[in-house]
């Protein structure tokens, strides 16, 4: 961690310094191993173990070079974060004793956690455990400076004895594959043969909270579940706006610092960052890259703001609700596709009612968007996103598409006549202050309630909750955008008159599909009802989400483009279940003990106070109203939480009962959740009713305003 805070940053320098670049491995590698490396990067194939032997040679010594002791395969298991088990270099001494520092190719291409205790969904049995990680060698390997020394990390794919996907990587790179099989074949429609692949880009901005370590520390609630169970609002949330954009405070600044510094040094391209608009909210947003690292990246950034913010005596928040009544955290997966030959496939160009291309994939992206908004809607559901989606300041868990005034219009036009002839203007934005220039204005304004949203040249699909890999939703866009295209070109490649077919496909997806257009307030409750005509999903939680894994829809749209296969799909469904339950398990016994341990013995001390005070008073021949009125309030709400927690308790023990797991969820969220409201809404009452000294943990006020 750097502690000069005026020590001048050579950015450049830094940039990367902890990657074994692609210049790096240039470098160091024979030519002829260096370009084998690259064209298995870019078409894909396999390296030879001779080859995979000098690379990992030359990745070791750079990495030892630059104090790494350890290696590991670093990968993306079900549970959400990324998972490592960390080798050291050293092989057996030799004869005279002396250590040589050993990686091989096999080291470096595959690797063999013991499988077992990752989640698998009935994927494995124990007794089956065996896992392989194996190199993805498109994603660059990378030092991780921590408490355990340098590690040389090394991303990778996670499958099973029998090939099947246990993590999110290996789907994304299948899903990665499908897209620019299918995106090639639109491109070469319109005669494009120069193009040799299209990718998926992504920038995924990263929403957090940062809070005070000894606060932090200090309450069960997040310290178990990264989540507040209880707490009283206090008297200034975010209602005056001042937050978003706001001056960075002098310590979160330090603290943004050193995580630049940290990033760059990962090779994560940090670009961006502000306040969010809840207090002690934040965003960092990096520069876009292609999906997979993208991807990964996402998950160092997650990690590294971890890891930072302990060293700057704060805890980051990556819940996607830490506190209710005021925004929850998101994370807004960007979007795009492009062609090597640096063309981005969504942009819609100076006249996008001629660009006939564009027509036909933004065609394409509606039809996906509208069959498949069931599976859009359940990449961005976990549990914690529940919290968050469909409340009044986060994105509706309905599926619908902002286009903006100037593609909507041109969506319009051809609904109605076919064809599109004219587009409307971006203009000027006048200032009406002399000194002040007039500036170019965008044909299209944005809409922050949209889920997926269109925004220049990009889709962001801001449904994704804070805490959860881009891997999901990246995997599930992908998939049917891809099944889309492939259904046009299937079409469009037979057509005797492409032009006239175009034309009428283009027509026939916008007129078939145009009911997933939105582009009013999604937050409100005419929204609910119009969507509801339309005949648009609105799936309110993670657990009611999972089903859509599963519908003959979806498994033919996986097997077809071999992304997940039926068993996977079940075994993702029934992880779902699972972690709901564990999820709410540990919330629920979180909130048992605090109500039982903490607040109720407080509040009841209180009220001890209270009576004695009531007595004294008496004793002193005065009446003691006010006393009296506030020991009545107490107590009454004492008793209301000692009967929700009674209920509570109960429940819990009902729940561990059930062995189905999807029957166990669903008891979670339709009968446990509720009653934890039930104990939360009399225990905030008291918060605001007792005395700020005795309460027994550190309340909103003390965790968003005063880190
Ligand atoms: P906005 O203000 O519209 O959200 P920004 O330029 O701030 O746009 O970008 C937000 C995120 O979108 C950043 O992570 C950025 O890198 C990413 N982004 C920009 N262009 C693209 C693109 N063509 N494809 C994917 N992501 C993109
Ligand atoms: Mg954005």
């Amino acid at each position: 961690m750097n502690n000069d805070r005026n020590e001048k940053l050579n950015v450049e320098e830094i940039f990367g310094k902890n990657v074994f670049t692609i210049s790096k491995m240039r470098a160091a590698l024979p030519k002829s191993v260096y370009k084998n490396v690259r064209k298995v990067m870019e078409q894909g194939g396999e390296l030879s173990r001779a080859d995979a032997d000098v690379v990992a040679k030359a990745m070791k010594d750079w990495a030892v070079e630059n104090g790494a002791t350890h290696y590991t395969h670093w990968f993306q298991p079900l549970t959400g974060i990324t998972a490592e088990k960390h080798d050291s270099f050293i092989s057996s001494p030799d004869e005279e004793g002396r250590m040589l520092m050993g990686f091989s190719g096999k080291d470096l291409i595959k690797g063999e956690p013991d499988a077992s205790s990752f989640p698998s969904g009935g994927l494995r049995s124990t007794f089956e455990a065996r896992g392989y990680t194996t190199w993805d060698i498109t994603s660059p390997a990378f030092l991780k400076e921590s408490g355990t020394g340098t590690t040389l990390c090394i991303p990778t794919a996670f499958c099973s004895y029998t090939g099947e996907a246990l993590d999110k990587k290996t789907p994304l790179l299948r899903s990665m594959e499908a897209i620019n099989a299918q995106a090639l074949r639109i491109v070469r429609l319109f005669g494009d043969t120069a193009a040799t692949r299209v990718r998926a880009s992504v920038g995924a901005e990263q929403e957090y909270f940062l809070v005070n370590r000894d606060k932090y520390l200090q309450r069960q609630d997040l310290i178990f579940t990264g989540r507040t169970l209880f707490g009283a609002p206090a008297p200034k949330g975010q209602e005056m706006e001042d937050h978003y954009f706001g001056v960075i405070r002098e310590h979160v600044g330090e603290f943004m610092r050193d995580l630049n510094l940290e990033l760059w040094k990962l090779g994560v391209p940090a670009k961006t960052q502000h306040n969010e608009v809840a207090p002690a909210q934040h965003e960092l947003a990096p520069i876009y890259e292609e999906a997979n690292v993208a991807t990964d990246h996402n998950q160092l950034i997650m990690e590294t703001m971890k890891r930072v913010a302990i060293h700057h005596n704060m805890r980051c928040l990556l819940h996607e609700k830490p506190f209710a009544g005021v925004n929850g955290s998101g994370k807004h997966n960007n979007w795009s596709l492009s062609t090597d030959t640096g063309e981005n496939l969504l942009d819609p160009g100076k006249n996008p009612e001629s660009n006939t291309r564009f027509l036909l994939i933004l065609a394409c992206i509606l039809k996906a968007v509208d069959i498949h908004a069931d599976l859009l809607r359940q990449s961005a559901s976990d549990v914690g996103n529940d919290e968050r989606l469909g409340g009044h300041e986060a994105p509706p868990a309905i599926v619908s598409v902002f286009l903006g005034e100037q593609l909507e219009d041109v969506v319009s036009q051809v609904v109605k006549k076919g064809m599109a002839d004219r587009h409307l203007e971006g203009g000027v934005l006048y200032t009406g202050v002399s000194t002040l220039p007039d500036v170019a204005k965008d044909a299209t304004d944005r809409n922050r309630t949209s889920p997926f949203a269109f925004t220049g040249n990009k889709f962001e699909f801001r449904m994704v909750g804070s805490a959860d890999s881009c891997g999901a939703p990246i995997t599930i866009i992908n998939a049917i955008v891809a099944e889309a295209f492939c259904e046009a070109a299937n079409r469009l490649e037979k057509a005797a008159d492409f032009d006239q077919a175009v034309q009428d496909l283009i027509h026939e997806y916008l007129t078939n599909h145009q009911r997933i257009i939105f582009s009013g307030n999604g937050y409100t409750e005419e929204w609910i009802l119009e969507a509801k005509r339309r005949g648009l999903p609105n799936i309110a939680s993670t657990i009611e989400a999972a089903s859509a894994l599963t519908t003959p829809k979806s498994v033919s749209l996986f097997e077809e483009f071999h992304i997940f296969t039926e068993a996977e799909l079940r075994s993702r469904e029934e992880i779902t279940y699972e972690t709901y339950a564990k999820t709410i398990n540990i919330e629920t016994l979180t909130m048992i003990d605090m109500a039982r341990k903490q607040i109720i013995p407080v509040c009841m001390r209180y009220a001890k106070d209270l009576a004695e005070t009531v007595i004294l008073l008496r004793d002193a021949g005065m009446d003691p109203m006010a006393e009296v009125e506030k020991l009545t309030e107490v107590s009454t709400m004492i008793n209301q939480a000692q009967h929700s927690l009674k209920m509570l308790i109960d429940a819990e023990e009902n729940a561990g009962k059930i062995t189905h797991m999807k029957e166990q969820a669903f008891y979670y969220k339709d009968i446990v959740k509720p009653l934890m409201n039930n104990l939360r809404r009399p225990c905030d009452e008291l918060e605001k009713l007792v005395d700020k000294k005795m309460w027994p943990f550190p309340t909103y006020e003390d965790l968003m305003f005063e880190i």
